[in-house]
């Protein structure tokens, strides 16, 4: 009889999951709270890392025709816009790692993964309880109805019922900062001169990101900037232009000129986890933000879910039962994903620095590393975009 699996959240990582399971044959029932399916209006990058998944579960191409890939990735001074590194990091990444490195807009992205198989899907779905007999385990929703199933992977992200249930109900940890988003019609961009590229403007205490997405229609920002969280009453919320264009006014006047040209902004306070000491317990486990939330500063967390649902098949296929499969799933992901989690902090250190004499050095280093290393691949870029869930080895 085929393996079911219960994957509950239907956000980029719990579809990931389903369109590999279902291609390795396992019958799969996706559990959403929401009404429909829906992903903030935003972008996200996806590294070799993940794009490789897409082709192996054959959506590469599809996520290509709504993609941007990006010419060059360039750190500016936040004051002057001077160029304080360029590195034709894309097109490196392309030809060292074999898959492409992609800027998508994520309703763009859910679509690719919701098409890309047929999946049972149960909408207006909230789990309440996860339930457990000796040889199967259920959800309850919070109507009163129960599922069962084989297993259950929590795929319900930072505030993760399923998580609260294998850990108990600790709150995740307000990094301090906010994060300010919004999409500048992809024209108004073009016409203030800003080019095909991956952007990052460090400043003291806050930085701001800028890249195409959705074929170049929009160019997606993210600033980040220091906040006490109280004002944020939700994980994200609608915001104002001039709230955050106060918080870039020491920018240089391409970043401003950017958020004034956008028609309305969304706040989201940024929050993570300590990496967990385990994620599968008996038929029991957890997937993408559920397992390992992660600050947006590495922009990995998506591809780190994408990653995660195409082990979590090999371990199932690989193994003789759910329970094994789920802890090898587990031991093959916690080293890796917890280096992620503590890599995303460490750089808000490095791209908030404002003691002048610790930005001058950290700017002659990314100077240097154009000058000698105009093209390498960093030992810390290829352990992260040089990972091959698909055909890597899995330790036992
Ligand atoms: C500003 C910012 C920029 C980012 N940039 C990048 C980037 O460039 N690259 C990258 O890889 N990552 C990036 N990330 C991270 C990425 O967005 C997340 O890691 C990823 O979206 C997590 O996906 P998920 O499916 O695990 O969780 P979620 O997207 O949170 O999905 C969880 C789903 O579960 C559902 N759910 C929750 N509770 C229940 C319940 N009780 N019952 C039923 N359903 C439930 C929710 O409705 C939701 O649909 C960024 C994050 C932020 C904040």
């Amino acid at each position: 009889m085929e393996t079911h699996i219960l994957l509950i959240g239907a956000g980029i990582g719990g579809l990931g999951a389903a369109n590999a399971l279902v291609r390795g044959g396992f019958k799969v029932t996706v559990i959403e709270q929401a009404k429909s399916l829906g992903e903030v209006g935003a972008g996200v990058q996806l590294g070799p890392n993940a794009t490789r998944v897409f082709h192996s579960m054959g959506l590469l191409d599809d996520l290509l025709a709504q993609s941007v890939s990006p010419k060059a990735q360039i750190a500016f001074s936040f004051e002057d816009g001077k160029e304080l590194r360029h590195v034709t990091f894309a097109e490196k990444l392309k030809q060292t790692f074999g898959f492409p490195y992609l800027h998508v807009y994520r309703p763009d992205l859910l679509n690719v993964l919701s098409n890309g198989c047929d999946i049972e899907l149960k909408l207006e779905s909230q789990v309440t309880t996860v339930l457990e007999e000796d040889d199967r385990v259920g959800v309850r929703l919070s109507s009163g109805e129960e599922f069962w199933a084989d297993a259950i992977i929590g795929c319900d992200g930072i505030h993760s019922a399923v998580r609260s249930y294998l850990h108990g109900p600790i709150p995740a940890r307000f990094s301090g900062n906010m994060a300010w988003r919004g999409l500048c019609p992809g024209d108004v961009a073009r016409e203030l001169g800003i080019p095909r590229v991956s952007a990052n403007w460090w400043g003291p205490g806050r930085h701001f990101v800028h890249y195409y997405v959705a074929g170049g229609r929009y160019l997606n920002w993210v600033g980040i900037a220091p906040h006490d969280g109280s004002a944020i009453e939700s994980w994200s919320a609608k915001g104002e232009i001039t709230e955050a264009l106060r918080d870039f006014s020491m920018f240089h006047k391409q970043v401003r000129s950017i958020i004034t040209s956008t028609p309305s902004t969304m706040k989201w306070a940024l929050h993570d986890r300590d990496p967990l000491p385990f994620w599968s317990k008996g038929r029991v486990s957890l997937l993408g933000d559920a397992a390992h939330p992660m600050l947006p500063f590495m922009a990995q967390g998506a591809a780190q879910s994408i990653e995660d649902g195409y082990v979590l098949r090999r371990c199932l296929e690989e193994c003789e039962n759910v329970i094994e499969g789920l802890s090898r799933y587990e031991k093959n992901r916690l080293e890796r994903t917890a280096w992620v989690q503590q890599g995303s902090r460490k750089n808000e250190t490095l791209f908030h620095l404002s003691d002048p004499k610790e930005v001058a050095a950290r700017n002659s280093r990314l100077q240097a590393e154009v000058d000698t290393n105009v093209q390498q691949v960093q030992p810390d870029q290829s352990r992260l975009f040089g990972y091959d869930p698909v055909n890597d080895p899995l330790s036992n």
